[in-house]
């Protein structure tokens, strides 16, 4: 068996393939990892495959002596990040590693599945909609949907360089974000989402203008220019690809980062965004005077969520659905942290509150998120209509911590047929065959029937309940659960004092008025919102009922990174030779969001950092 078969791209003119060393260090750092599943006849029987693997390797590459290196660079991780930041690096006549555990199957990592809606300030697409937007409206949303409230001042503060960083990136999403990424092909959908609206306040949480700019294409096609440019260097001998190459520990000298060691996995024929083997055939000693690290956050990774868990969300479900890929595990933070690194931010986490258990799972407990329009009735388990800001699509982490302070997992949305035909989106782009395959028609098709994949879920989810009479739909919730905690009676009345609110243009309810403001927006009223009407009406229905899982997703904390990028110790000095970009990073700085995001700013984070840090460390490379 050749151990490194999805290793055979062209070598960089100079660099040898992974050096056979002593045995690996499957500590993994102070965080728990998978296992690797190795057993001694396995072991024995793969042995002989990776001797002649690496025989071979010996021949192709000449090998270096001890002390020289492997690359200029070694980047940790093929995501979005990692892509950027390599891209950077071979643009700057660096020659670079770039290692994954997961094979070649996996390159875009999460961004691939993503949505790729995109955080742009003031930008033709908004124009276009008639939405004015500024740098400074996005820097006061910004502010007030982060919190910084960790030491912005002090140096030494959880949020001196977070803060940094933020400021940068509003810069960025304000300024040549948009050209740079147009100047690489990108192209967005016309009509802007407006994705957490918020609690209320103009100068607190959320957008006070739509910016979730959907991109033509979803995920793939932001990963799309990047690996472009990185599967260019590959072919000319500047970029060396390294899958099922899994990072186990830094190598450090002095003091610096001088390398990676770790497990070479068995080749796998898993497929994009399924798990693939742990099984280890040998292991890998690189050396190169940078090392990027760009290995994600922690979603996939129950445990570790639970463990950082913060009180001021509660107790953490006890059941929730994962919304990442499981390599998605987070092991990367503790190995790093094991080099000298500063994590911080560790209990800021941004999950969803309408995770939907997929009925056709990609990767382990897979669940889907609902983005949803603003119509939907919001109910937790026993059937309490939730209090404003827990409208759908306005405050994430407050509805969460709503959901965990009622003592049950779940909640549920109360909608009908109307709202979910128009307001229902499922974030991901297998979710959104018609803007990621581009096609124009069956876009256009959303405007006269339900999108395929959300009726697919209604008739095929394990969390749909579909009634024409009230009291058949609170049966059916009841029979979901398995028990009786929703009461017609109390349901009945909380929808029908919603309804008599629908009479008149003017309302004393909250998510009335929201739909009514949805409504003003152009955007809205033609895509996102449904027109305001009574849940009780037959003639919008039949009646739904959804319970909402909470839905693991994104890492807010990470490695503290000063504005190049590079790692920075506990006493706030950086450690030589380490940068780090992307998810793990906070998405720059160890927690650029702070406390809250406000949507499509996570792709926007892995882009921004990755080009820093890919930046920074070609410079510090120049010879
Ligand atoms: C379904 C979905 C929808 C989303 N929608 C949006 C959206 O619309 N807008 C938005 O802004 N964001 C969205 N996101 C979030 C966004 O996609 C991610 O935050 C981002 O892509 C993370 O990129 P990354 O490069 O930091 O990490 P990842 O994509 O997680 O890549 C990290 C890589 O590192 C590798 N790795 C980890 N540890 C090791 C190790 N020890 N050794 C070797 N390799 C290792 C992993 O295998 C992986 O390939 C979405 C995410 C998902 C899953």
């Amino acid at each position: 068996m050749a151990p490194m078969a999805d290793t055979a791209h062209p070598p960089l003119d100079s660099a040898p393939a992974a050096r056979a060393t002593g045995p690996a260090d499957g500590t993994g750092g102070a965080l728990p990892g998978p296992a690797t599943g190795v057993t001694r006849r396995h072991a024995l029987t793969v042995a002989g495959g990776v001797l002649a693997g690496a025989a071979l390797a010996a021949q192709a590459f000449p090998a270096f002596g001890a002390e020289s290196q492997d690359a200029d660079a070694i980047v940790v991780g093929h995501g979005l990040a990692g892509l950027v930041a390599t891209a950077e690096l071979a643009a700057a006549g660096r020659k670079v590693l770039l290692l994954d555990q997961e094979p070649e199957a996996s390159l875009g990592g999460q961004a691939f599945w993503s949505f790729g809606g995109l955080f742009l300030v003031d930008s033709d697409e908004q124009r276009l909609m008639g939405v004015k937007d500024s740098r400074d409206l996005a820097w006061q949303d910004w502010l007030g949907t982060a919190g910084f409230d960790r030491g912005v001042d002090d140096p030494r503060g959880q949020d001196h360089w977070a803060y940094k960083w933020a400021e940068s990136y509003v810069d960025f999403a304000s300024g040549e974000k948009r050209s740079w990424l147009a100047g690489l092909g990108v192209q967005w959908f016309p009509i802007v989402g407006w994705a957490e609206r918020g609690g209320g306040l103009a100068h607190g949480h959320g957008n006070s203008v739509p910016r979730f700019h959907v991109t033509w294409g979803t995920g793939p096609a932001v990963v799309e220019p990047f690996e472009k440019k990185v599967r260019a260097a590959v072919a000319a001998g500047k970029v060396g690809f390294r899958f099922r190459h899994r990072v186990d520990g830094l190598v450090t000298t002095g003091g610096a980062v001088t390398g990676v060691r770790g497990a070479v996995l068995e080749p796998s024929g898993a497929a994009r965004g399924t798990p693939s083997s742990r099984t280890v055939v040998g292991d890998f000693e690189l050396r190169a005077p940078v090392v990027v690290v760009t290995s994600g956050g922690i979603g996939a990774n129950q445990d570790l969520i639970r463990q950082n868990w913060p009180a001021r969300l509660g107790t953490p479900p006890k059941f929730m659905v994962t919304g990442v890929p499981a390599h998605v595990d987070g092991r990367m933070l503790g190995i790093t942290e094991q080099a000298g690194a500063r994590i911080v931010n560790p209990d800021r986490m941004w999950h969803y509150t309408e995770g939907l258990r997929n009925y056709a799972p990609i990767w382990p407990n897979h669940g889907i998120r609902i983005l949803p329009g603003p119509s939907s009735m919001w109910f937790d388990a026993t059937g309490r209509r939730f209090d404003t800001p827990d409208i759908p699509g306005y405050d994430t982490l407050h509805t969460l911590g709503s959901i965990t302070a009622s003592g049950y997992d779940y909640s549920w949305f109360v909608t009908t047929q109307k709202i979910l035909a128009k307001e229902f989106a499922l974030s991901g782009s297998e979710q959104n065959p018609d803007l990621t395959d581009k096609n124009v028609w069956q876009l256009l098709s959303r405007i006269w029937q339900t999108p395929e994949p959300i009726e697919r879920f209604k008739n095929k989810g394990a969390d749909f309940v579909v009634a024409t009479s009230l009291a058949d739909l609170v049966t059916g919730m009841n029979k979901l659960t398995g028990n009786d905690l929703v009461r017609l009676a109390d349901l009945k009345r909380q929808i029908e004092a919603r309804d008599r609110e629908i009479d008149n243009p003017y309302t004393k309810d909250v998510q009335v008025m929201g739909i009514r403001n949805a409504l003003a927006y152009i955007g809205d009223s033609l895509s996102r919102t449904a027109s305001a009407h009574k849940i009780l009406d037959p003639s919008a229905g039949p009646l739904i009922a959804v319970r909402l899982n909470v839905l693991t997703r994104k890492t807010l904390g990470g490695l503290q990174t000063d504005l190049s990028g590079r790692v920075l110790g506990p006493t706030g000095s950086p450690i030589a030779g380490l940068y780090a970009a992307g998810e793990v990073a906070g998405f720059g700085g160890g927690g650029v969001h702070g406390y809250r995001s406000l949507e499509g700013t996570f792709l926007g984070g892995c882009l921004f950092s990755g080009r820093q840090a890919g930046r920074a460390a070609a410079a510090a490379t120049a010879t």
